[in-house]
């Protein structure tokens, strides 16, 4: 049976066909017409989460229900490393943020030699764009380091963080204050950044920074990895929010926003399907609040996508009929494809299947400079 789709906000299609439609009768309220080409970026990355996972979600929220239902492009990216099948985060991440497939572990390095890739992130911020990460781990983690550091080995936390100090990077929000001033070369880098004009507050709450736009800053939500989402953490999809306010009010060219809902990976590593389940819910969440941002403001690209799947997981046949059984082959990460969700101007760009370097490439098409040229 067909069931008629009930979106838990104005639909996007309605959104489009108004934003096509010639008239601003249509697209009235807090809906704009979408411009022809993004000033800003919005990248969501699901850690591990791939189809099983998002499929999982879909039927646990229920048909009909769900933000994936919401976009109108999907893709599929190939996940491969420089030299392996299957990808680690780190060679992933670096894949999105230098168009470049690297070894498994390499933070922002690349072959033959693996000297450090400038990533969009460095590019844009040196070109005037504000640049911003909200993630569910600490700084030093593989997925946000890729897009700051360039290190031999995702272990090393504490070169990583120093990284941090040679970019502008205008705002942070996540876990890590302890690899930036526990430190056992006893710098604290945490004073480096506040010399250097930055805000650093320490826990969950969005009170007391500069979203007014007035200077960048460093929210961190714990001092190593932050609380998983089922023991009660809550902040990424409100920092996701914020974030977009505020890096909105930073650059009147616009600002490039990574999200990683970090621990979906973390999840499937450990094979935990209430943990999966909670992971899933929150990074569902700071989409909607990504899309919502794209709706209002219409000059916005969301892009979702996960850097590989993790857990080998299936969704089996179950004793009830109308439910499935998820099930894990692996508690590691497998070569499976990861779809690509993409909203607002260009988003028809990632429709297709290609690699997981070419996100990358889109990205700069989109905003209309190729290759980053
Ligand atoms: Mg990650
Ligand atoms: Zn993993």
């Amino acid at each position: 049976m067909i069931q008629l789709l009930r979106p838990p906000f104005p639909s996007i299609l309605l959104l489009l066909l108004a934003a096509c439609a010639d008239s601003p009768k249509q697209a009235t309220g807090a809906f704009v017409p979408q411009a022809e080409r993004p000033r800003n970026i919005i990248l969501l990355i699901g850690d591990g989460m791939a189809t099983p996972q998002i499929s999982a979600s879909l039927y646990w929220r229920g048909v009909g229900r769900s933000v994936w239902e919401q976009f109108p492009v999907v893709g599929f990216h190939q996940t491969h490393a420089h030299d392996e099948r299957v990808t680690d985060s780190a060679a992933g991440a670096t894949a999105f943020a230098c168009g470049r497939k690297t070894k498994n572990g390499a933070i922002g390095l690349v072959p033959p030699d693996y000297t450090p890739c400038r990533t969009i992130l460095e590019e844009l911020s040196d070109r005037g764009w504000a640049t911003g990460m909200a993630v569910t781990c600490s700084a030093t983690h593989a997925t946000p380091a890729c897009f700051v550091a360039h290190q031999d080995l995702r272990a090393f936390s504490e070169y990583i963080a120093e990284d941090y100090l040679k970019v502008k990077l205008d705002c942070f929000i996540g876990g890590g204050s302890g690899y930036f001033n526990d430190r056992p070369d006893r710098r604290n880098l945490l004073d480096s950044l506040r010399r250097r004009g930055y805000i650093i507050r320490l826990g969950t709450a969005f009170n007391h920074l500069p979203l007014d736009g007035s200077a960048p800053f460093y929210l961190f939500t714990s001092d190593r990895e932050p609380p998983s989402a089922h023991e009660g953490r809550r902040y990424l999809p409100s920092a996701t929010a914020k974030a977009c306010e505020y890096l909105q009010k930073r650059s009147p060219k616009g600002f490039f926003l990574m999200v990683e809902g970090s621990q979906i990976d973390w999840a499937l590593h450990a094979n935990d399907v209430n943990w999966l389940k909670a992971e899933m819910r929150d990074f569902e969440a700071a989409v909607i609040e990504a899309l919502r941002f794209a709706q209002q403001n219409g000059e916005t690209l969301v892009i979702v996508t996960g850097d590989h799947e993790c857990g080998g997981m299936s969704l089996n046949t179950a004793k009830n009929p109308k439910q499935f059984e998820p099930a894990f082959t692996a508690r590691l990460h497998s070569a499976a494809m990861v779809p690509v969700f993409a909203y607002g101007p260009q988003a028809r760009l990632f429709s297709g299947v290609y690699d997981n370097t070419d996100i990358y490439f889109k990205m700069w098409k989109a905003l209309g400079m190729e290759n980053g040229k």
